[in-house]
């Protein structure tokens, strides 16, 4: 019996180039300032957490699985769709100097030549929803840096200099039959940049489970519901620190998956960060390699009962060099529908610190978050795509 088609046409991005953004000494978040005693060390978003990643994913054999996506620069009117002129003049500039610059917020450092990196992380992450759009594969994993989604249209922040999901969304709707589009953010940090992008607009709807209060500050709580015609088409779980695996499950049972069963996608694009992992250091979430692959196979299986299997995750963040690769790896399995047999081998440690039934304060919030979904409509009138 032939297998599923998203068994065995999976694509992936990956490049060089992408773990040779260069976000330069760090105390992890802070400049390094000796003579008062902050020691020079990386920075939290560093190239080795992708790294690895793609290196796990060659050792254990996974690679063979995947059709190679080669990525290319964005376009100035790929990236304009979404950011201003000054923005991205500001990101080029920067990128030009020697010593690199800041994106926007004084804590996205990037390096010389930053910013053409940046545009083959958006263009891959466009190539990869194109290979959808024309069928040639449903699915697939974007290894892509700089992250994205806290980017707005006029400023970097949080690591993001610009934000891949939404350049690619907005190149979707305007050159492919992709109109209707979802995004779940399961990053541990707000996905603000890309609800801000598309809050006014019932043509896309943004999903966030992420720490309550964590990144950005006072950003991300149920009350921000999109507005305008996009009222109802932002849905947000702020979830309490210390959230475990039956705590996302109920998060995903009750908000996420029946949001999208009631938008109809045409496609779903996944904001993927493995910062809610129980070993980040900039989170304070509990989720385990497993978790992570059991989260991808729900968002698989309502891609598949919703849109043709058409599924896109994109890179976000995820800090912890030693259990990122696991979590990734198991994701990619879930994608793939394969076992490479490299399982996480920090399972019997980290399964009894994840596993916490769902806590009463827990439940408070993602049941106020299901109460919002109700108001999102399964059809509504067709846009025209913007340019
Ligand atoms: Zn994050």
């Amino acid at each position: 019996m032939p297998p599923p088609t998203h068994l065995t046409e999976t694509g992936y991005v990956y490049h060089p180039l992408f773990v040779w953004h260069d976000t330069r000494t760090h105390a992890g978040l802070i400049p390094p300032h000796p003579v008062a005693g902050v020691q020079p060390g990386a920075h939290y978003e560093h190239p080795d957490t992708k790294r690895r990643i793609h290196e796990l994913l060659e050792v254990s054999g996974l690679l063979d699985h995947l059709v190679r996506i080669t990525p290319r620069p964005a376009t100035d009117l790929e990236v304009g769709r979404v950011h201003t002129r000054r923005h991205v003049e500001h990101i080029r500039s920067q990128s030009l100097r020697a010593e690199g610059g800041d994106a926007g917020d004084g804590h996205s450092p990037l390096g010389h030549g930053s910013y053409d990196i940046a545009l083959l992380a958006a263009g891959g992450l466009i190539e990869l929803v194109d290979a959808i759009a024309r069928g040639e594969i449903t699915s697939g994993y974007a290894l892509i840096r700089p992250p994205g989604h806290h980017a707005t249209a006029d400023a970097g922040m949080g690591f993001c200099l610009f934000n891949n999901v939404a350049i690619a969304i907005q190149h979707a709707r305007a050159a492919t039959d992709l109109r209707r589009i979802a995004v779940v953010d399961i990053d541990v940090h707000h996905g603000n940049g890309t609800q801000a992008i598309f809050y006014d607009t019932p043509d896309v709807l943004t999903i966030s489970l992420h720490q309550a209060n964590c990144f950005p500050p006072n950003s991300g709580w149920t009350t921000e519901n999109g507005s305008g015609a996009g009222a109802g088409y932002a849905l947000n779980v702020p979830l309490p620190p210390g959230t475990g695996v039956h705590g996302y499950r109920y998060a995903m049972d009750q908000v996420a998956l029946p949001a999208l069963d009631r938008y109809q996608p045409d496609v779903i694009l996944v904001s993927c960060g493995f910062d809610a992992s129980v070993l980040d250091p900039l989170g304070r979430q509990m989720l385990t390699a497993t978790a992570y692959g059991d989260i991808t196979r729900h968002l698989l299986d309502a891609a598949d009962r919703l849109c043709g299997g058409r599924i896109a995750l994109a890179h976000e963040g995820g800090y912890s060099p030693d259990y990122v690769p696991f979590c990734a790896l198991a994701t990619l399995e879930a994608l793939t529908g394969t076992t490479t047999g490299n399982t996480d081998p920090l399972a019997h440690i980290v399964a009894g610190w994840a596993n916490d039934p769902l806590l009463p304060h827990q439940k408070a919030v993602v049941d106020e978050a299901a109460r919002l979904v109700e108001r999102i409509r399964t059809a509504t009138p067709a846009t025209p795509a913007t340019s």
